[in-house]
């Protein structure tokens, strides 16, 4: 998976990115998701040794554009964890309270603790996205943020997080075909947001804000990857795979008991 890892200092054109690739799974939609299921289990017990062993801590940070898969993303690929140890923090337009303080401040205090895993369904890069693109903030102020950004997650990768960042990326044609199931089918129609048309409008500005962030804050301690979306099951393939991988290097162990249990007789 690392072909869609992007390089430190790569500069990023995302029309050379394909938002309908399967390059690293050629075997079609059915196998997919049977592959999926491997994924889902393997996830399932390194879970469930991050929270035993209860030293590690990572942070998952999902970006995209509305319709972009990030709630299928925590349905699908944390499918069977255990709540215990994994939780959500969904950002949304900041409270008062929140725009009173610097960005980061509401960022750091859902950052994950030991043994925990934390997904970011949206997140401080916002603040270089949307502020961006609707002019919430000068250009002089944003355009500071991506040093910012690049020491607070070095300061959390140096005091022991695991940093994944990635992008769902969905064309503008298939973000339309999404928009419209969400109308034509009873079931969706709750999930229709008049306000991301408005979005919607905006796309080459978001796809420029991506790009920056894509460029400036792929780090060695914090990598993007850039996920093809078009493909729902192919997405999850993806980010399962690099999650599995990246656990699955942590060479984890489970705990030793407190005491020695070996004369220990249950009567
Ligand atoms: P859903 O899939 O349910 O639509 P969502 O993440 O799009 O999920 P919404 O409530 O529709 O949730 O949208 C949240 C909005 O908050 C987004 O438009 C996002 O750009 C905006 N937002 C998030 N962070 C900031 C921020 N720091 N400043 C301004 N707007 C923000
Ligand atoms: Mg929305």
């Amino acid at each position: 998976m690392d072909i869609y890892r992007v390089k430190p200092g790569a500069q990023v054109d995302l029309r050379q990115w394909d938002p309908d690739d399967k390059a690293m799974f050629d075997k079609g939609k059915s196998e997919g998701k049977k592959a999926m299921e491997k994924l889902n289990r393997r996830l399932e017990a390194l879970q469930e040794l991050l929270f035993a062993e209860g030293k590690r801590k990572v942070l998952i940070v999902l970006q995209a554009m509305d319709t972009g898969g990030k709630d299928g993303v925590i349905r699908w690929v944390f499918d069977r964890v255990n709540p215990q140890g994994v939780k959500v923090a969904s950002f949304k337009a900041p409270t008062p309270e929140e725009l009173a303080h610097d960005y980061l401040w509401r960022i750091h205090k859902h950052t994950p603790g030991k043994g925990e895993m934390v997904i970011f369904n949206r997140s401080h890069y916002e603040d270089v996205l949307v502020v961006r693109v609707h002019n919430l903030v000068p250009p002089e102020v944003w355009r500071r943020r991506y040093a910012h950004i690049n020491a607070f997650e070095r300061m959390l990768a140096e005091e022991g997080t695991t940093i994944l960042k990635f992008f769902l990326h969905i064309s503008k044609d298939e973000q339309k075909a999404r928009l419209q199931a969400r109308l034509d089918e009873p079931e969706k129609r709750w999930k229709f947001n008049v306000g991301d048309l408005g979005e919607r409008k905006l796309w080459d500005e978001y796809m420029r804000a991506y790009e920056t962030v894509l460029s400036e804050t792929s780090t060695e301690w914090a990598p993007w990857y850039i996920v093809p979306s078009n493909r729902k099951w192919y997405r999850n393939l993806v980010i399962s795979d690099v999650l599995v991988e990246t656990l699955e290097g942590f060479d984890m162990r489970y705990p030793e008991p407190k005491e020695n249990l070996d004369a220990v007789v249950i009567e």
